[in-house]
């Protein structure tokens, strides 16, 4: 579903059914925060669903604001594989069990 923003997230719900304007982030919901309509401009959870659809990784956000009352809140993500039980340190990518490269590039001089 389109948030907000313009971007798809699987993790945004909108019901306008019949005038009902209910909307939430079930991504941030899960982790006890709460949502507001302008975390969704500068949240990474869209490219990180476009980038990478990999089953075993979980997302988990946060909010938080950098250098307090300075700049807008944002959201933070963090992954988790499942299948390796480990942090992903770069959830666009992924943590690189299920989808090495099928070869090795060796550069010579
Ligand atoms: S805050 Fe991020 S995860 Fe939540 S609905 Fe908006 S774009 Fe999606």
């Amino acid at each position: 579903m389109k948030t907000p923003a313009g971007q798809e997230c699987p993790w945004f719900y909108g019901n306008y059914f019949r005038g009902r304007d209910i909307e939430e982030c079930r991504l941030l919901h899960a982790s006890g925060e709460t949502w507001t309509r302008d975390l969704c401009k500068t949240c990474p959870v869209p490219s990180i669903a476009r980038a990478n659809s990999c089953e075993f990784m979980k997302l988990r956000a946060t909010v938080w604001r950098p250098f307090e009352a300075l700049f807008q809140r944002r959201v933070q993500v963090t992954a988790y594989c499942e299948k390796v039980h480990r942090t992903v340190a770069e959830p666009h990518i992924g943590c690189g069990e299920c989808h090495t490269l099928p070869f090795k590039l060796e550069v010579k001089d």
